[in-house]
């Protein structure tokens, strides 16, 4: 257990949190404690055994493994395989947004793999579909590749930044491009995204009528998640 964290008031109304059972309410708790300052945190049943339940002698692996799941499962946190030697990690999605850090240490474990499609989306998600560039939103899956979803390192790659959630933002792949290596302060949205914004927020809007219809799974559903902790 290592660091002194904050639990702000909404974490108690909101209702994914609700939703867990009351021993998941708590390993997630427990887990802004167990992660580093990226929200990162090794995520295997006997190190959350042993570093959160080790008084409860009526727990098992399995039982935690079931709590586990239950985190997860409700997109609070997204579990990987990490590094050359595969290590079971995880990371609690919005992490940073609840989290005020004052002097960030740079993250030990690895981060998750910006190959893998399930990352990129858990990103989007986190960042509302939203483009951090432009503003508007990010459509999903898309047959125009301009406007489908690219994650931007905030410090360029170029200029030592990192694969750890905190220098990563979903953006379009045109906004992405357009930007490049430069600063913020010099992009300007591309005229191609100008011009097709009103159908981005059709999009949107679009998606926001279907989620109430229920469409489970679909990426479309995520568009609306808001995800507090
Ligand atoms: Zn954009």
């Amino acid at each position: 257990m290592g660091r002194i964290r904050t639990v702000k008031p909404e974490f108690w109304e909101d209702e994914k949190v609700g939703m867990l059972s009351r021993s998941a309410r708590l390993l997630f708790l427990a887990t802004f404690n167990l992660a580093d300052d990226e929200g990162l945190l090794r995520w295997t049943p006997a190190f959350i055994k042993a570093s959160v339940f080790m008084y409860d002698n009526d727990l098992d692996t399995k039982q935690i493994a079931g709590f586990m799941k239950e985190i997860s499962d409700a997109g609070l946190l997204f579990p990987y395989l990490g590094g050359v030697s595969h290590q079971s990690l995880a990371i609690i999605v919005n992490f940073r947004k609840h989290q005020k850090i004052n002097r960030p240490q740079p993250g030990k474990l690895p981060p998750p793999s910006l190959q893998n499609s399930a990352v990129r989306a858990m990103y989007a998600r986190r960042d509302n579909w939203t483009c951090a560039l432009c503003g508007l939103p990010i459509p999903g899956p898309s047959f125009d590749d301009a406007v489908n979803l690219s994650i931007d390192h905030v410090v360029h790659e170029s200029k030592g930044g990192t694969d750890y959630p905190s220098n990563l933002r979903a953006t379009h792949q045109n906004c992405n491009h357009s930007r490049g290596n430069r600063e913020d302060e010099s992009f300007h949205t591309p005229a191609y995204i100008e011009g097709m914004s009103e159908a981005l927020i059709k999009t949107r809007n679009n998606s926001v009528i279907d989620s109430l219809n229920s469409t489970p799974n679909s990426i479309i559903d995520s568009v609306v998640d808001s995800v507090k902790c």
